[in-house]
């Protein structure tokens, strides 16, 4: 290795957390969150599996044509048309990675490839040589690895490497290992496969066990010197690494950890969390460390004087140095385009023109109903202008009845691809009445799973904050708005899963899974 020092970030928001139920993304939102993880200073973005679906190709082309300073990555199975199409989609990309992958484990042998080991050496070279042929930039991913035989791992990855392979993924693909475990596994692969010091060893840990991180820097501590990992942790089931523990574990340790280190700009840390979270519009767990809201007690309401001693006693890292803004200052109907660019600045939010003049609408809008605007109420504003710009269905206008005399009723107007249509309909109360309405006028199958509602901020004047998650046919997506009037934020919310749901329905379910 060259750079022994440096640990390189492969970020997988936007593939193995996007497989995560609920956190589907279409390109536009893939894009936008490509740019912010991007600014974060990531080495490579791995921003789809090409062979997956249209818009996986789709966005792994987009983020390839427009992301030129990070390595950008496709995943593909061992098959000839996995690996072209990989190529293909990264065709327009300056550094392209083409990530292969084929389980090795006797379990998935048996119960999922039906293939014997000899086999598998096969596709292996094959894939790589073949993924050679675009790139030389060539990752191979040994899935299930924890739970394979180690000397045949051995022969594996150096027939990866002989193809061609110049970095070496060693996934716990069902989050099954230990600290302990992988540490050794790491230096035993490290120490056994002839010419190893020319690969770059790479980490990719699931969280079944909650062990995800602690896993990912045993492996460090073992050389491996690529970490896959996602913002937020999202990803399959309990998810992935988390991204910003292992950079501040990092930073915050460098005793322990050798003095190794990232390209990470750690100030982007906590606006990427953000904007994944409005993206996607799942929350972070409060107490989710470094980009909880918990995460700093003395955020917590203590006064200056206190979180000055308490700053030595409890903090081992600043708010600061994630990038959380400090100020509290707030916006009002009088704040201009000036300030309003200024303070999405500092949030993290650098919008293109098209969606900051739409972005300031809504923020003078929001400004004429509430008196003091609020962080949240912009992280909002931003979440909702970045998102939906090519839905097939926007709200309209919303009138309800309700109260303790009235039958509650709903009366909404629906633009389909542009078309304005109307529908009334009755509920057991408002927000009833409202999604009966937007039914109908979807012609929508789907049911409605969860309907949650929580004021951003404090205040009588605060916006409701409405998710739903809605299913069909074994789809599940989720829908997120905001507004001074819970109805038409739930409506908003409503619409904007419908949307996903239409997104959704160009995928097909038996798409394949990746590693
Ligand atoms: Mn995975």
């Amino acid at each position: 290795m060259s750079d022994d020092r440096r640990i390189r970030i492969f970020d997988t928001t936007l593939r193995d957390g996007e497989q995560a139920p609920g956190c589907s993304m279409n390109i536009a939102e893939k894009l936008n969150l490509a740019r912010q993880i991007a600014r974060l200073g990531v080495d490579v973005i791995e921003a789809g599996f090409a062979i997956a679906s249209e818009g996986d190709f789709e966005s792994v082309k987009a983020v390839a044509a427009e992301i030129s300073d990070v390595t950008v990555a496709s995943l593909a199975r061992t098959s000839v048309e996995d690996i072209d199409r990989a190529g293909q989609a990264l065709a327009g990309a300056k550094r392209p990675r083409i990530h292969t992958f084929i389980a090795t484990s006797d379990i998935h042998l048996q119960h999922k490839l039906r293939m014997g080991r000899e086999q598998v050496f096969e596709e292996v070279d094959r894939a790589v040589r073949r993924a050679r042929q675009f790139t030389d930039d060539v990752e191979f991913s040994a899935e299930d690895a924890t739970r394979s035989d180690w000397d045949y791992l051995v022969q594996v990855f150096t027939r990866a490497l002989e193809a061609g392979a110049t970095t070496l993924n060693v996934p716990d693909t069902v989050g099954y290992t230990t600290p302990v475990e992988y540490h050794e596994l790491i230096r035993y692969l490290r120490a056994h496969i002839p010419g190893s010091e020319r690969a770059v060893f790479s980490l990719h840990c699931h969280n079944d066990l909650g062990l995800a991180v602690a896993n990912s820097l045993a492996a460090i501590q073992a050389g491996a010197r690529q970490v896959e990992c996602t913002v937020n942790g999202i990803g399959e089931r309990a998810g992935n690494t988390a991204m910003e523990e292992v950079v501040m574990a990092l930073k915050t340790r460098p005793d322990v950890f050798d003095g190794l280190d990232t390209r990470v700009r750690t100030t982007e840390i906590y606006p990427t969390s953000r904007l994944l979270s409005q993206v996607i519009g799942v929350p972070v767990q409060p107490n989710k460390a470094i980009v909880g809201d918990n995460a700093f007690a003395h955020e917590a309401g203590i006064h200056q004087h206190g979180v000055l001693q308490a700053a030595i006693t409890y903090e081992i890292m600043t708010p600061q140095s994630i990038g959380r803004p400090s100020n509290e200052l707030v916006l009002g109907k009088h704040s201009g385009r000036h300030a309003f660019r200024e303070r999405l600045r500092e949030l993290g939010f650098d919008l293109e023109a098209e969606e900051f003049q739409r972005a300031f609408r809504r923020f003078k809008d929001l400004a004429d109903r509430k008196k003091v605007v609020y962080n949240e109420d912009l992280e909002a504003i931003v979440g909702e202008s970045l998102l939906d710009q090519d839905g097939r269905f926007r709200l309209g206008h919303l009138v309800i009845q309700s109260g303790t005399f009235a039958v509650p009723g709903a009366t909404v107007e629906l633009f389909c691809d542009g078309e304005s249509r109307k529908a009334t309909a009755r509920g057991s109360g408002p927000v009833d009445a409202v999604f009966k309405a937007l039914a109908e006028l979807t012609e929508a199958k789907c049911e409605l799973l969860n309907y949650h509602v929580k004021a951003i901020t404090g205040g009588m004047d605060a916006q409701g904050e409405v998710t739903v998650t809605l299913a069909e046919s074994g789809r599940r997506v989720m829908g997120h708005g905001a507004h001074t009037d819970i109805i038409v934020a739930s409506a908003k919310a409503y619409v904007q899963a419908l949307n996903r749901l239409e997104w959704q329905r160009g995928r097909s379910e038996d798409e394949p899974r990746g590693i």
